[in-house]
């Protein structure tokens, strides 16, 4: 059984790994997993036992990563008999009985979660930097209760895209999940549509391999490679990330990580998105100013909706 969610003690509330990611790469909030200690989610099974009797966890700070990131047992970690989450045999070295992931949030919450007992982090003034106002202010009637948001709902982008990407090959899985953005109700299947077929429809989850990355004065632009087919001509699609934009990010460093590691990365990488549709624009040519070309793009409004990664299921 893997863990959908765990303990934490730091928080006194359950998190997904994804959610222990978000905190460890969010800059304005002073949390590190590593100081934190992770404890069996069912709760009968916690109270049974020592706040040490804790669970490892697996790719909860790198990144880049390429396997599943998930909570673990250790091999000291105890649960009370019954507990759906003892595993009932210790996987030998190597073995990827957690290659996939299995928890499948059933609504992608676009407003993010708010943590109860996180502390901004202070500067010498005593001023939390760049905060964001809903952390501060206490939480929007928009903002997701802890409650709300685990197992069963996300808002960590990174945690359906997982989904999708480790069960790739598993078609019938991915159409019988059902997944909600905003208003919008289909399944994993239906949601993920290749950057080619963007002119299918509008606010799904676009995706397609990166053929580059440019790094301009004011902006990243990721070129994929697929093309968009419209009357019979193909167009380039491309997607801008304003610089002004990764400044302000909660998470700078990490996607600056991210996307530095990626441009100059000579490994097959993947580009998801959602929120923007890229759209036929003209575009001026480089070698002749007076000509203009048809290219579809789209600015990248919410980083946090935005990944570049490996599906190394697809190489
Ligand atoms: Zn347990």
């Amino acid at each position: 059984m893997k863990f959908d969610t765990a303990y934490s003690v730091s928080l006194d509330d359950k998190l997904s790994i994804y959610d222990v990611r978000e905190l460890n790469f969010d800059e304005t909030a002073a949390y590190d997993s590593d100081k934190d200690r992770f404890l069996c989610p069912n709760d009968a099974c916690r109270a049974a036992f020592e706040t040490g009797n804790v669970l490892g966890t697996y790719n909860a700070k790198n990144v880049n990563y390429q396997r599943t990131p998930h909570f673990k047992n250790t091999p000291s970690t105890e649960h009370i008999e019954g507990c759906r989450y003892a595993s009932s045999h210790k996987p030998a070295a190597g073995e990827s009985d957690d290659a996939r992931e299995d928890n499948f949030p059933s609504e992608f919450v676009l407003t993010r979660r708010t943590y109860a007992r996180i502390t901004p982090v202070v500067d010498a003034e005593g001023q939390a930097p760049q905060a964001p106002a809903q952390t501060l202010s206490g939480r929007s009637p928009a903002a997701v209760s802890a409650s709300d948001s685990t197992p069963d709902k996300t808002s960590v982008f990174a945690h359906p895209v997982e989904c999708y990407v480790s069960n790739i090959d598993h078609k019938d899985k991915l159409k019988a999940m059902p997944l909600k953005i905003g208003e919008h109700s289909a399944t994993y299947w239906a949601f993920f549509k290749k950057i080619e077929y963007l002119q299918d429809n509008h606010g799904l989850i676009y995706w397609g391999k990166i053929k580059a990355i440019k790094d301009y004065t004011s902006s990243f632009r990721i070129d994929f490679e697929k093309k968009v087919w419209l009357d019979k001509k193909p167009y380039s699609v491309n997607v801008y990330l304003s610089k002004k934009l990764i400044e302000n990010y909660r998470k700078r460093k990490a996607f600056l990580e991210q996307i530095k590691a990626a441009a100059s990365s000579e490994r097959p990488l993947y580009c998801f998105f959602y929120g923007v549709t890229p759209a036929l624009k003209q575009v001026p040519s480089k070698k002749n100013p007076e000509q203009t070309f048809g290219v579809f793009s789209a600015n990248i409004e919410n980083l946090d909706h935005l990944i570049i990664r490996e599906v190394p299921m697809l190489e």
